[in-house]
């Protein structure tokens, strides 16, 4: 619809009270992870917060939209997903001493165009019945020959394993991760496929003994009472680098270039990364407050303490392109 320009001012100018205050947000991620937190912020401020759910083309869309885009923040899962989105050109740089305060440097950009919410870690699922307490504790102990046929995985060109791959490159070269992924391969019980879920189900129908997967995955399915019994099938091992910790991954948030809304995105961005947001949207999703110190969901307690490698996510970023290629060269998925 176009509209005069003068009348749109004049509109403006009554419009603008009530328009200022309020924030809007794209968000990859699911409505019932994102309602607890706007809820929140919004009895605790006054700003209402309008979510739309973008599933896909997250980058495009803002792209498309360019200056006149209604969005202030992004909220989306996975580092590639946030590059991506400034990788298109459209987010802006935020600096701001709270959020640094909170998330840990390895954690965010230095530049401050994307900071991350929540860490999940990418670890290993094991049956309870088949695979005895310590029998796996490494990334490096996956290619073992003792594990032939028994490892489940979904695709190796799935955004959360290609991470995993860039990891194994950061850590030992790509030489050596081309080893490590070709063993890894060789120990496959079956071809690639499904979501981590599924992996899980698989280890609970015998198909294989241990299995990559996110840890929240878990709490999704305990919480699931069909897939409960197969979540209780399995015990989640933090397998770390030599010498290093378990690959994490995160949630973030990037604020759009076009950002109508600076100021109150600004707030809601601060206000994230504290405390009391930090545990809502934690516990949520059963995933890993990043401000250190938040208290952990009891289930996500549970599973117990594990060290976080110390791989700054940019490194893994930057390994992604080099990770999707190996995965396609020895030819993971087939
Ligand atoms: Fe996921």
């Amino acid at each position: 619809m176009k509209m005069n320009l003068s009348l749109a001012a004049a509109l403006c100018s009554v419009a603008m009270p009530a328009l200022a205050d309020e924030i809007n947000i794209y968000s990859h991620r699911q409505p019932e992870l994102i309602q607890p937190l706007v809820d929140a912020f919004t009895a605790e401020t006054g700003i209402d917060v309008n979510v739309a759910f973008v599933d896909k083309g997250m980058a495009e869309r803002l792209v498309a939209e360019g200056d006149r885009s209604p969005a202030d923040l992004v909220l989306t899962v996975d580092i590639a997903r946030l590059t991506q989105v400034v990788d298109a050109g459209v987010t802006q740089a935020v600096s701001s001493d709270v959020i640094a305060a909170n998330v840990p440097a390895t954690l965010r950009d230095p530049e401050g165009q994307w900071f991350g919410l929540t860490t999940r870690a990418r670890i290993v699922y094991a049956s309870k019945e088949r695979v005895a307490e310590g029998e796996v504790t490494t990334y490096e102990d996956l290619v073992d020959p003792k594990w032939k046929g028994r490892i489940c995985t979904r695709s190796g060109t799935n955004d959360y394993n290609v991470a995993l791959i860039a990891a194994v490159i950061a850590h030992h070269g790509e030489a050596e991760a081309k080893t490590w992924l070709e063993g890894l391969k060789a120990n496959l019980a079956r071809k690639p496929s499904g979501g981590d879920r599924d992996q899980v189900k698989a280890i609970a129908a015998g198909e294989c003994d241990i299995a990559i997967g996110n840890t929240y995955y878990i709490g999704q399915m305990m919480a699931d009472p069909e897939q409960r019994p197969d979540a209780e099938a399995v015990r989640i091992v933090f397998p770390v680098f030599e010498g290093d910790g378990s690959h994490v991954n995160i949630s973030g948030m990037a604020m759009t270039k076009a950002a109508p809304n600076r100021d109150n995105a600004l707030k809601f961005m601060e206000w994230l990364s504290q405390d009391e947001a930090q545990k809502i949207y934690a516990e949520t999703n059963n995933e890993y407050p990043v401000k250190p110190g938040v208290a952990r969901s009891d289930l996500v307690a549970s599973w117990g303490e594990f060290t976080q490698d110390s791989l700054p996510l940019t490194d893994i970023a930057k390994l992604r392109p080099a990770a999707l290629k190996l995965a396609e060269e020895v030819n993971f998925d087939s």
